[in-house]
């Protein structure tokens, strides 16, 4: 059986990542299993254990990468975040395609783990634009905002790392894009 494709989705934070995996949840239009990371971040109003992210503490965190039980991991605006590896690659072994939504480090982690991963960078229309959806979403302190905002201009300047830009100007449009790349269908507008 030909193994699946693995897909990594990165971008800054408040870009849309998120909105477009509930858009494509909410519409069952997501072509692969999505990876649930763990993170010692606290669930915001609305998320659930084990289906947005496995919520745990420092402690255990720690004990995953001690036992080899991360694919990747990496800290982010103070909390920590990685993907639990064996479901990856059982996903991967069964032939299915798996996606990863996950920030510029950990990315490169994967790309190096695995090189044959498909990397896809998800672009803001502007950096304006990105403070503003930032602020607006209103789950952030402006500290918070702030950090955010910084770590978006160190992952912005590495755009030109991956394979595929997708530029989130309007929500329907970058996830129908994101579809068309996971199962390996050209982009609209691509050339010949
Ligand atoms: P949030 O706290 O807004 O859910 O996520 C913050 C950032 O962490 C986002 O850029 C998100 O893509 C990233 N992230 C989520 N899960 C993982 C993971 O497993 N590994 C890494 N490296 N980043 C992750």
């Amino acid at each position: 059986m030909q193994p699946g494709r693995l897909v990594v989705l990165t971008g800054p934070s408040g870009v849309g990542k998120g909105s477009i995996m509930a858009h494509l949840r909410a519409t069952r239009t997501l072509p692969c299993w999505l990876s649930i990371s763990a993170t010692t971040r606290p669930p915001r109003p609305g998320e659930v254990d084990g289906q947005h992210y496995f919520f745990v503490n420092e402690e255990r965190f720690l004990q995953m990468i001690d036992r080899g039980e991360l694919l990747e991991h990496a800290h982010f605006a103070g909390k920590r975040y990685g993907t639990p590896r064996e479901p990856v690659e059982e996903h991967l072994r069964r032939g299915e395609s798996v996606l990863l939504e996950i920030e510029l480090a950990g990315a490169r982690q994967v790309k190096i783990a695995m090189p044959e991963a498909f990397m896809v960078f998800l672009a803001p229309p502007s950096r304006e634009e990105l403070r503003r959806r930032l602020t607006g979403r209103g789950t952030e302190t402006d500290e918070q905002v702030a950090a955010r905002l910084a770590q978006a201009d160190v992952e912005m300047a590495a755009e030109s790392e991956f394979d595929a830009v997708i530029v989130n100007d309007d929500l329907e449009r970058a996830s129908t894009e994101l579809v068309d790349l996971i199962v390996g269908r050209r982009p609209a507008g691509a050339g010949p």
